[in-house]
């Protein structure tokens, strides 16, 4: 339960300074303390990396796949057949139309737009680039490497509202149907990144539809990051997009991602993506100019490590293991700092990586400032927005896998002693204003 029950707005002048003063009392402590935190980085903590040690020698001097290709060697663009299977099967898609990369996903991402935009996903008469201006919907808060994409690319984004059962449809829907230069929407849909919601079916379904209201050409960029990253057994279900694409006649209008880079190691995991056998076809020709084949013999450690649906969810419940307290730390610190105080709102994820907090307006970049200034580093504010601009100045993206627990509770409660001082600033000063 929250020690302040009252809410801000309630508050006389007198209770505020009286907060203003313990609340500048317990910032100046927590400023002696001369901490150093890190709350920024969306990544495994070290525990989690170990978990994935086994795949150093595993293949114990076995390097034939199932139907006898020695992985040592040259080819295979579209990687080891075992390893599509299995990867295919995370994103629900079959073994044609999976392609398995290196290890990264963005990397794959950057390839499918830049090829789209550039050459043309059904030749040159196809490609984006024809056009003057190139949109992409970009649901906010978002992840900042998709919008940087777009930005190096010179694509032009258009920022729509995420509501908890995904982005706002009746948005989308409107813009895409009514400008031609809208080529592409951003989704994270299991756990998004940042406010770890999941997409509902009926969302899966409009997204899925999306195709038919567009002119040629649109694609879903459906980037199932945090597919297999369920923190608790009750963590909803995501609805299979390509099933929904089959019946809507719109397969080819959406690229699913993926990747083992928070499931065995971030730097060296395996990176996967599924669309129609046509769109395959059409970017393995490209590929073939940059690769003769991707890292075989990794895809073959993770096969023979995850083995199949089972083993892999297995693994994930270890990950879920380190990862949950350090998230119901955060989120117990929020709920017995800031519940009922009218100061923040939150969702409390099922599952991924990240915990999203919308401050009152105005006072996310305050936030992150007072943080840093005791020494605890917060993901830049505006950065779940494209070019870094969060109109409302508002989200801050906490991010409490990687620390050790000790730490991401020290960060929790300092993160709320900045929030409460920042909101109470903040009401007396417009208090003088009236
Ligand atoms: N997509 C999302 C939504 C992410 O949050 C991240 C990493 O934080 C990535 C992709 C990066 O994926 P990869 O390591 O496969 O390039």
């Amino acid at each position: 339960m929250g020690e302040h029950k009252v809410h801000i707005d309630q508050l006389s002048r007198d209770e505020l300074e009286s907060q203003l003063s313990t609340l500048q009392e317990e910032y100046r402590r927590l400023g002696a303390m001369n901490l150093s935190l890190d709350l920024t980085r969306g990544k495994p903590g070290q525990e989690q990396v170990a978990l994935s040690d086994a795949l150093d020698g595993i293949l114990g001097g076995d390097y034939r796949s199932a139907d006898g290709v020695d992985v040592r060697n040259y080819g295979g663009l579209e990687g080891l057949t075992e390893a599509r299977q299995l990867f295919g099967e995370v994103l629900g898609a079959p073994v044609a139309e999976t392609l398995v990369g290196g290890n990264s996903s963005l990397t794959l991402m950057y390839h499918v737009i830049d090829f789209a935009l550039s050459e043309g996903l059904r030749g040159p008469a196809s490609a984006w680039g024809n056009s003057d201006t190139v949109k992409f919907i970009c649901p906010c808060p978002g992840y900042d490497r998709h919008f940087s994409i777009c930005e190096h690319l010179g694509i032009e984004m258009i920022t729509v509202p995420m509501l908890d059962s995904g982005p706002d449809m009746d948005v989308v829907e409107s813009l895409v149907a009514q400008d031609e230069r809208i080529k592409g929407m951003w989704c994270v849909p299991r756990f998004s990144n940042p406010t770890g919601c999941v997409y509902s079916d009926s969302t899966v379904d409009r997204v899925a539809r999306l195709g038919l209201d567009s002119t040629a050409h649109f694609i879903v960029m459906w980037d199932n990051a945090y597919c297999v990253h369920n923190l608790y057994d009750d963590a909803p279900a995501l609805a299979s997009i390509r099933e929904r694409a089959v019946q809507h006649g719109t397969a080819d209008n959406i690229f699913q991602f993926g990747s083992t880079s928070k499931v065995t190691f971030a730097g060296a995991g395996v990176a996967f993506l599924a669309s129609s056998e046509a769109n395959l076809a059409a970017l393995k020709a490209h590929l073939a100019f940059q690769t003769i084949g991707p890292d075989k013999v990794n895809q073959l450690r993770h096969v023979r490590f995850l083995q199949d649906q089972a083993t892999l969810a297995a693994h994930m419940a270890r990950h879920a293991e380190r990862i949950r307290p350090r998230f119901e730390c955060v989120l117990a610190t929020l709920a017995k700092g800031l519940d009922g105080t009218g100061m923040g709102s939150w969702l409390a994820p099922r599952g991924g990586y990240f915990i999203s907090f919308d401050a009152r307006p105005g006072l996310a970049r305050e936030i992150v400032h007072l943080a840093s200034d005791i020494g605890v580093k917060l993901t830049p504010a505006g950065a779940t927005f494209p070019y870094g601009k969060d109109p409302q100045d508002s989200n801050i993206r906490l991010s409490p896998t990687f620390p050790a627990l000790a730490d991401v509770q020290a960060c929790a409660e300092a993160f709320v002693i900045c929030v409460k001082l920042a909101s109470v600033r903040q009401r007396l000063k417009k208090a003088d204003a009236r």
